[in-house]
């Protein structure tokens, strides 16, 4: 398979040349049409295997057909950024749950380098950092949400901060890691007290190096029946 055969946005298209990105990896030919299929996805992979171009690519592809109306919802900040008068909730329509900050940056270089040029505005939040600046970005408005389960429960509980009502997508990363003691109470707050839409058209992607007992439990969840297993 190739990125020409999958119908991808044209912006992305040339998005994906930049970041040199020629062939798809093993995972990105499976994910890519199953997403398009408007399948859930389970995918079992390593880091290494290009798995965040295998959710990013296809979510991404399908939202830059509606970037333009997702920005002209954004405040306008061209003469300067004023919280008081500027700031909204931030809304988005991606959801990307990891267990730590250092994913969560390494999916945000990703996710940034695959908007270029989209207006697509992709933001990061995780804890063990000031919060201050996180709020801030979240506040100019975004499409496409990256962070750890704990700093995204605090930004919700938040007033006019993150509301995750509108999410079409949500991608659970690693989430083997995110079912260990460390993580768990926050990331079952986050899955089941947040404000994550229930309709049947919210996608669920599940990515794990392994798909032990706890990951397909989470799996019988929240993903339709019908989702697609890949293993790589
Ligand atoms: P990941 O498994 O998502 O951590 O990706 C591993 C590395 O492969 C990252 O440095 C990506 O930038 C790179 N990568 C992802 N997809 C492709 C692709 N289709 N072609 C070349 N490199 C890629």
């Amino acid at each position: 398979a190739t990125f020409d055969d999958a119908g991808l946005h044209p912006v992305l298209r040339q998005n994906l040349e930049l970041c040199m990105y020629v062939w798809p990896t093993a995972i990105q030919c499976y994910t890519i049409p199953a997403l398009k299929e408007g399948r859930d996805v389970i995918g079992i992979a390593q880091t290494g295997s290009g798995k965040t171009g295998a959710f990013l690519i296809p979510i991404l592809s399908k939202l830059m057909g509606k970037a333009k109306k997702l920005a002209a919802a954004r405040p306008n900040i061209a003469e300067g950024w004023n919280p008081k008068e500027h700031a909204v909730t931030a809304e988005p329509l991606v959801l990307i749950v990891c267990p730590t900050r250092e994913l969560a940056n390494q999916i945000f270089d990703d996710a940034r380098r695959l908007c270029y040029r989209s207006m697509l505005r992709p933001c990061v939040v995780y804890g063990g950092a000031p919060g201050g600046l996180q709020r801030e970005e979240l506040q100019k408005g975004c499409d496409i949400l990256i962070g750890t389960p704990g700093r995204i429960l605090d930004f919700m509980r938040q007033p006019r901060v993150l509301s995750l009502r509108r999410v079409r997508y949500t991608v659970i990363d690693e989430a083997d890691e995110l079912l260990q003691a460390d993580w768990e109470a926050d990331f079952n707050k986050l899955m089941a007290g947040g404000d994550l839409n229930e309709d049947s058209d919210h996608r669920y992607l599940m990515f794990s190096a392994s798909f032990n007992k706890d990951c397909r439990k989470l799996a019988a969840k929240f993903l339709s029946k019908d989702y697609v297993r890949i293993r790589i």
